[in-house]
């Protein structure tokens, strides 16, 4: 039976290959509306408790590296297929709980099916090596799964989040607890769905839903974990790396970013423009990766705000179910949040070429936004709005131009618009980002590894490195003797 079809008011936790329920439940809202259209378990600290024995007695069984890797793969690929098979009712909801329009809602299960697919191709490459001791011995390091990998998810994304970070940690074997966020839970059932289609013994996989504060930090301070990987803002990736080291465990920790274009005054400026509109209003602007500053040589300043601005006014914005160019943004406290922004950067001397306030009607919308002469010192040029807010500054050489990419204490991901190739590798070796985009936004995909310099983090996700965070190296060192 469906999860959404057997009534939304089903909703609960995942543990060791049940559903299991909570007197407490947690109220689902559409953002598009304020309205509660459903509501979930609220995993206590003892069920917590129990889905992480239940991944460590999944984990001591042995049952997951017991599979051979290319069957383990196998079964990692069919977890896709299952989301692609159940696309359209998987985005309805994904839509219904984020405010997502159904388009981004289809691209999100869709690169969610392709994380499994990327990394399930891969589970019989994790190849160790040999180590040369000389004559009378071998040795050779071999990559063993950590046991009980816990994830944290945040909203923004939460299907292709978890997505993300479970089809990597079964890929390699691990037994896997993963806190759902709060606001948006729902589509995190079908991932329990789809582990059980693809024959993923009890205890493989375990989704417990609350809030950080208790379920979040029951989980990243369980002693019986064996690695943490966290998706979500600075603040709570400091709480979360101090619990994982406490408990001596290792931890990625993807934060957040204030990402910032450089645009040349050689730039193809529609091809600018496109990649602005990705940039800063797919997910309403609530990307980590999203582009929020951009820095433009005084030469070109009028025209790209003067066309950026129009490309916003011909954005549709409306419900999720609408399906138009942009949906709301997931709460009215991060829509207030956005708002207090603008308002600020106004009274610091910033101006709104477009955009900058609420609009008028139910949920929580704040449409496209647009500021220009932002200078690098406000704090809508400095911290993360998470919202579709774009932050224009002006420059004149190359060096400021670095220099105002740079400064920030944030690292995720960075672009340059330029036709001269030399200019853009110079950028690209002294840009302090995880990630460098050269004349598209989001250029690359699952295949290219993402992760943070400075307070966005560390560790990566995506890509070939992502599969390292989940396993350990074990060396065996052979004496052999010598023939009697
Ligand atoms: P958040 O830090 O508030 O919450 C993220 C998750 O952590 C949620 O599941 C929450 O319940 C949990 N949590 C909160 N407090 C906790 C605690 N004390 N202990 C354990 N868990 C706790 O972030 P958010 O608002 O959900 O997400 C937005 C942030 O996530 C933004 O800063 C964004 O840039 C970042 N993000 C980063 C990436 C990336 O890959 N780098 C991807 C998506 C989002």
């Amino acid at each position: 039976m469906k999860f959404y079809q057997a009534q939304n008011d089903m909703a609960q936790n995942y543990i060791n290959g049940q559903w299991v329920d909570s007197n407490k439940r947690i109220d689902i809202e559409n953002p598009a509306t304020g309205e509660v259209f459903a509501n979930i378990a609220h995993a206590s600290e003892s069920d917590v408790d129990k889905a992480v024995q239940a991944a460590r007695e999944c984990h001591l069984s042995r049952a997951l590296v017991k599979v051979p890797p290319s069957e383990r793969g196998r079964m990692v690929r069919k977890m896709g297929e299952y989301l692609l098979q159940n696309k359209q009712e998987i985005a309805h909801l994904l839509t219904l709980e984020s405010g997502k329009p159904l388009w981004e809602s289809l691209i999100e299960v869709a690169s969610s099916a392709r994380y499994f697919e990327y990394y399930g191709a891969q589970a019989d490459t994790m190849e160790g090596r040999s180590v040369p001791l000389g004559d009378g011995y071998y040795d050779f390091t071999h990559y063993e799964p950590y046991g009980v990998s816990a994830m944290i998810i945040p909203w923004n994304y939460p299907l292709e989040m978890t997505a993300r970070s479970l089809s990597a940690a079964l890929t390699t074997g691990n037994a896997c607890v993963v806190k759902t966020p709060e606001l948006d839970p729902l589509t995190n059932c079908y991932l329990a769905l789809a582990a059980e289609y693809a024959g993923f013994p009890a205890g493989a996989v375990n989704l417990i839903c609350g809030y950080g504060h208790d379920t979040g930090a029951a989980l990243a301070n369980h002693p019986l974990i064996n690695q943490l990987v966290f998706t979500g803002s600075v603040a709570t990736g400091v709480s979360v790396a101090t619990a994982a080291a406490q408990n001596i465990v290792p931890c990625v920790l993807e934060l957040g970013g204030k990402s910032a274009a450089i645009a040349y005054e050689d730039a193809d400026l529609d091809n600018l423009v496109e990649s602005v509109r990705w940039g800063v209003l797919f997910g309403a602007g609530q990307t980590c990766s999203a582009m929020s500053r951009l820095i433009v040589h005084q030469a070109i300043y009028d025209e790209v705000v003067e066309k950026i601005a129009t490309m916003m006014q011909n954005i549709t914005v409306g419900a999720g179910v609408d399906d138009k160019d942009m949906g709301p943004m997931i709460s009215e406290k991060q829509r207030n949040r956005a708002e207090n922004m603008c308002i600020k950067a106004e009274q610091q001397g910033a101006q709104a070429a477009f955009g900058g306030r609420r609009l008028n009607r139910d949920g929580w919308f704040l449409p496209p936004t647009l500021y220009h002469n932002v200078t690098p010192d406000m704090e809508l040029a400095q911290q993360e709005v998470f919202g579709p807010v774009l932050a224009v500054m002006k420059f004149t050489t190359e060096d400021e131009a670095l220099a105002i990419s740079n400064g920030t204490d944030y690292g995720l991901v960075a672009g340059v618009f330029t036709r001269d190739i030399d200019r853009a590798m110079r950028a690209a070796q002294r840009i302090e980002a995880g990630q460098i985009f050269i004349n598209e936004w989001f250029a690359g995909g699952i295949e290219t590894p993402f992760g943070g310099y400075k307070k966005s983090g560390y560790g990566r996700e995506k890509g070939r490195e992502a599969l390292l965070n989940y396993v350990q190296t074990k060396n065996i060192a052979v004496r052999i003797s010598s023939v009697r």
